[in-house]
């Protein structure tokens, strides 16, 4: 199978009944803001070229953002900021993910050699999975990040709950985590070796681009540019 294989099939899942009743109620009942907008209510695939060097995680779609306009990150004040970002360091062609007339995703949009994608597809109630649901939905991550593989030389994780549910994805794909399992922070970096005896993958913690870490002030611009900027070298963009 190739990506867009896989996108069609992770778009059509309903593994996680929870979840599939949740994205959908939330599609049809809607936030007054967007009343006028024909919510996305499926899983969101990975956005990004099939050939990526960078990956970008975070954990899973907003249910006003992703599960509104069926793009990773898209259509939130997170995404706003991460998108700017990525746009300052030469990731993005450009700083709106949103189209300005129509409010939802901007097809216009190109990732520079980057993939963005979420171990868990689906909106969640409070943006908690279950670890069941987290345990679902890792074969589809795994799956993508098995066809990234002979690209794919660097992810920046958005936030520790991120971090906690990629690990065993990528123990899963093509990587080695160690034991005890590298521990999340902003800036930390890790270096996991591949199975396959190729290049090595290497792990950049990031606190998430959240209104609560940006508005606080935890979270700057130039930290979030900061981190792209390193992994992005490391991918060799
Ligand atoms: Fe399927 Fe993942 Fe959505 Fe569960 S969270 S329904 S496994 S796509």
């Amino acid at each position: 199978p190739d990506l867009e294989a896989l996108d069609a099939a992770v778009i059509s899942c309903r593994a996680c009944p929870r979840l599939v009743a949740w994205r959908e109620e939330v599609a049809v009942v809607k936030r007054a803001a967007f009343r006028d907008h024909e919510y996305w209510g499926r899983p969101v695939p990975g956005f990004g070229p099939a050939d990526a060097a960078l990956g970008i995680v975070g954990l899973a779609p907003a249910a006003h953002g992703a599960n509104r306009t069926g793009r990773m990150f898209t259509g939130d004040r997170s995404g706003d900021v991460l998108f700017a970002a990525m746009h300052a360091v030469g990731l993005a062609t450009q700083a709106e993910a949103v189209h300005p007339a129509t409010g939802l995703r901007d097809d216009r949009l190109r990732l520079i050699g980057t993939r963005m994608a979420a171990p868990v597809r689906c909106a969640p109630p409070e943006n908690k999975p279950t670890p069941a649901e987290r345990d679902n939905c890792r074969h589809w991550l795994s799956a993508e990040l098995r066809l990234l593989r002979p690209t794919l030389r660097a992810v920046v994780v958005l936030g520790a709950f991120g971090w906690q549910a990629l690990l065993p994805v990528l123990a899963s794909s093509s990587w080695t985590v160690p034991v005890p399992r590298p521990k999340f922070g902003h800036g930390a970096r890790v270096d996991l070796p591949a199975t396959d005896g190729g290049p090595p993958l290497t792990l950049f913690g990031c606190y998430h681009v959240s209104q609560r870490n940006t508005m606080s002030g935890r979270l700057t611009p130039a930290m979030v540019e900061a981190v792209l900027t390193a992994a992005k070298h490391t991918a060799g963009l």
